[in-house]
């Protein structure tokens, strides 16, 4: 049930670790390559992910989203889809282009792609240890403002 589809249906090993069978789950949680990559870019970004198959984390994260006045949870949903993208993109570059890089290359890439998303969006609001963590500088933020700070 849970198995990828392949136009000619033969291999479906894992194109990540090579040693079991493709799922969903394995592939983008369960595979000890992803798990590598999860790893990497949740200590760097400071942040936890339940435990969850693949079904009840798509869940949780679209509930996560919803709530929109949370800096944090917009930036796990950035996590979580920016992962789940890259891990998805790897597996397709070991299949159709022979070429291979390690979790903690795909890791930072991720963190790089979400780092420029939090540094380009001006509306959020970021809090100090945020940018800490993301490396983000302030931005020609005026000596004295408007005076309506939060
Ligand atoms: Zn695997």
């Amino acid at each position: 049930m849970d198995k990828m589809h392949y136009i000619n249906g033969e291999d479906t090993t894992c194109r990540l670790c090579t040693r079991v069978q493709e799922t969903h789950d394995h592939l983008f949680f369960m595979c000890r390559y992803s798990l590598q990559v999860w790893k990497y870019i949740q200590a760097k970004a400071h942040t936890r992910w339940p435990n969850l198959s693949w079904n009840s984390l798509v869940e949780w994260t679209s509930r996560r989203c919803q709530d929109t006045k949370s800096t944090n949870n917009k930036i796990g949903a950035l996590i979580f889809a920016a992962a789940v993208y890259y891990i998805w993109q790897e597996r397709n570059k070991r299949i159709f282009q022979q070429l291979s890089q390690p979790a903690t290359t795909v890791g930072e890439a991720i963190f790089q792609v979400i780092r420029e998303q939090l540094m380009s969006s001006n509306g959020i609001s970021l809090a100090d240890g945020t940018r800490a963590i993301w490396n983000i500088p302030w931005l020609a933020r005026p000596l004295r403002d408007t005076g309506q700070d939060r």
